[in-house]
């Protein structure tokens, strides 16, 4: 009898009707995914950043904190799970998504039509633009025409990157971070920085030796990504994003993060 039991069990078990102590996230509408469930304890769902970005997302000791944490944490909260951060090169994070390493990115990243061919982005939060920083003393370079032939340093894999190649003749240095690029900036080893305007502005106000010129190179939006196909969690992440905004909260994360201005 109890033989029989276990073979019945067993059967179930192989045709997916009985789990085997592992759940699956609900929030995933396909395939593999990062989130996990921990014995029976809150599900995790992972986030994706590159911790180079203040104020959206930087690190504090072991922490990672920012603008884009505390909206992550808001969506980690509306699904019930429990929120982890997987911080990595800002080139790997498409990957990391695809192959289900990670549920969202939440990195500053832009909406581009090349991004929406690999993943799918919620409604965006932030408007932003590339912007020109040169050092204090510099007077040759006053605007986007000046670059051409020029060394420029950029971010790995971002549309500062990629609007840096577009500038003829100019030899693009990429940096895994902004900040590596601020620096060879400063030591004299490029001519120019093209880097996002709120980090830009946020090294500004801590180095006085450089500056951002007054002409935006491009606008952008900026949006969190996740797996194509993912509605379920974009719309959860559109949700969230639309409360923050109807309640205030967006506005007081602005004032938090965006006192520069
Ligand atoms: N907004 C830029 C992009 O999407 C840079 C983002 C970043 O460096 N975190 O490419």
């Amino acid at each position: 009898m109890k033989k029989l039991l276990c073979l019945i069990i067993s059967i179930m078990m192989l045709i997916g009707l009985v789990g085997c102590g592992q759940s699956k996230d609900n929030t995933q509408a396909n395939g593999e995914n990062a989130a996990q469930s921990d014995g029976g304890e809150k599900k995790v769902i992972v986030m994706g950043t590159n911790a180079e970005f203040p104020p959206f997302e930087y690190r504090e000791g072991d922490e990672v904190l920012g603008f884009d944490v505390e909206i992550a944490k808001k969506v980690a909260e509306k699904l019930g799970m429990e929120l982890q951060i997987e911080d990595m090169m800002f080139d790997g994070l498409i990957p990391a998504l695809q192959a289900g390493k990670i549920d969202f990115i939440a990195a500053g990243m832009s909406v581009t039509e090349e991004r929406k061919q690999n993943v799918d982005f919620s409604n965006g939060y932030y408007e932003a633009s590339q912007v020109i920083i040169v050092t204090k003393d510099n007077d040759t370079i006053k605007g986007p025409e000046d670059l051409k032939n020029k060394k420029i340093g950029v971010q790995l894999g971002t549309t500062g990157d990629t609007e840096a190649q577009n500038i003829e003749g100019a030899e693009v240095v990429q940096f895994n971070a902004g900040f590596a690029a601020i620096m060879d900036l400063q030591n004299g080893k490029v001519d120019a920085v093209v880097l996002d305007s709120e980090p830009a502005k946020n090294f500004a106000a801590q180095n006085d030796q450089i500056k951002i010129l007054d002409v935006e190179l491009t606008q952008e939006e900026y949006a969190i990504a996740v797996k194509k196909g993912n509605t379920e969690l974009v719309d959860a992440i559109n949700s969230v994003l639309e409360e923050m905004k109807n309640s205030g909260e967006y506005d007081e994360l602005v004032k938090k993060y965006f006192t520069a201005e």
